[in-house]
Formats: structure tokens, C-alpha cells, sequence
């Protein structure tokens, strides 16, 4: 299983589907990708393999930021509904997830109980979360932030949000997860390998933090709140 993200200047969607092929030795049952332009997010996903997503795609879609996720099912079974992106009630916000979410059950009846959720994941309360506190008059951020600290598990996160074109959402939690630096643009991904094709500078991510990641540039913090400095490293390609 595996997550891709790109915000730049390019059109994500081939940028996102070429990351997700190049995670699938990984192993996944699902497969799914998320673009946005000025219109919104457009979510596609399927059960089985990247090709079928990719004949899924409406290619007249276009959009300079995205994200794409690779599912192993550990909540609810793989099929089209439980794929990932997930998105919110209001569809304002969409998230990927890889791990587990250990206590989804008691989310989603602590926080959750007026909300009719449309899988059996895990991961959707998450993206229910960011969107209630968002409602109760957060700000994204600071409801991305006590979403995870509400979280007990493992994940690694990239979530859009549809009235912000510049930020990829991301967060780490014992999943792996990288940021990848270019001129211009930056990425999101599981590993070097899946984003090596467009850059070559890398940052690594430690668990629990969170960081924001725009076209300009990205902000790692940790979860309290600290701001972290860390350079890219330039990965090698393995040949
Ligand atoms: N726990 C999530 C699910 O079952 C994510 C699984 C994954 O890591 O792909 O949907």
C-alpha cells in the first residue's frame, strides 16, 4: 500500500497515477486518486489495479494538485465505497491513509454519532474529524492538529482541502512517508522510488509530525506545535 501527493504546476493526475504504479510491488487491493481545480476535487477510485483506475479517470479533469493512495484493507472489505480518498460530508475535504486507526469505533461514537458515514474504514472518521472541528469554527490546521492528537495507531495522511489550490495536508505516524523538494512543485510519497521520476531531493519524516506542504515550499511541525528544520537529502537511485 502506498500514498502519492503533488502540488506545482503541472497537471497531477499522470504525475500521481506513474507514483501509485511504481508503489504497487508493495501490494494492494484498491486504488484510487484525487485532482483539484478551480471546479473542486474529483475523486476517482477502484477496486483492483492501477489499470482500471486509470481507464476510470475522466482525462478532460485536469488539476495542479492531487493525491493517489494504494489500499491493503485492515477496516471493511475491498470495494469501490471503502477506496481511498476519503472525503468529508460536505466533500470539502479529502484524505488518503495508510495503517490503522486503532480507536476508530470510539471516534466515531465519541465525536461522530450525526454523521452518516458512507464506508466501513477506519479512515473516513479521520477526515470526519477535520471537517467537524473545521464546523465548530477551527481553523484547517488546528483541526488537522487535534484530529491527530485524538489518534491512536499508525498512519501516514495527505488531505486536500477544496477552498485551498496550494496545500497538500500531511501527516506521520509509524506509516512511512516522505516529502519530495522541487523548483516549483512538491511531492508526497511512501518512498524515493515512487517520486524519483520528478525529483530527487527527499525529506524525511518523523512520527508524529505534521507537516504543510505547498507549491513554494513546506513547514514541518510537531504536533505541539514546534517548528522542525530539516534539509532534503538527494536519494540515490538504485540501478
Ligand atoms: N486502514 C485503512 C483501510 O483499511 C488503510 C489501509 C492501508 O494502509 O491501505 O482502509
Amino acid at each position: 500500500c502506498g500514498i502519492v501527493g503533488y502540488v506545482g504546476l503541472k497537471d497531477s493526475k499522470d504525475i500521481l497515477l506513474q507514483g501509485l504504479k511504481k508503489l504497487e510491488y508493495r501490494g494492494y487491493d484498491s486504488a484510487g486518486i484525487a485532482v483539484q481545480n478551480s471546479d473542486g476535487v474529483h475523486v476517482f477510485k477502484e477496486k483492483g489495479r492501477i489499470a482500471i483506475l486509470e481507464k476510470a479517470v475522466d482525462e478532460s479533469v485536469h488539476g495542479t494538485l492531487g493525491i493517489g493512495h494504494t489500499r491493503w484493507a485492515t477496516h471493511g472489505e475491498p470495494n469501490k465505497e471503502n477506496a481511498h480518498p476519503h472525503q468529508s460530508v460536505s466533500r470539502r475535504f479529502t484524505l488518503v491513509h495508510n495503517g490503522v486507526i486503532e480507536n476508530d469505533d470510539k471516534l466515531k461514537s465519541d465525536y461522530l454519532k450525526d454523521v452518516e458515514l458512507r464506508s466501513e474504514t477506519d479512515t473516513e472518521a479521520v477526515v470526519q474529524l477535520v471537517e467537524k472541528f473545521v464546523n465548530e469554527g477551527e481553523e484547517v490546521e488546528a483541526a488537522f492538529r487535534k484530529t491527530l492528537s485524538l489518534l491512536h495507531g499508525s498512519y501516514a495522511f495527505a488531505m486536500l482541502d477544496s477552498e485551498d489550490p496550494d496545500t497538500i495536508y500531511v501527516a506521520k505516524n509509524k506509516s512511512p512517508l516522505l516529502v519530495g523538494v522541487g523548483d516549483g512543485f512538491n511531492v508526497v510519497a511512501s518512498d524515493t522510488m515512487a517520486m524519483i521520476h520528478v525529483t530527487n531531493q527527499f525529506v524525511e519524516l518523523m512520527d508524529e509530525e505534521m507537516i504543510i506542504v505547498k507549491r513554494e515550499g513546506y513547514t514541518i511541525e510537531t504536533l505541539d506545535g514546534q517548528e522542525v528544520n530539516r534539509a532534503p537529502y538527494t536519494a540515490e537511485l538504485d540501478a
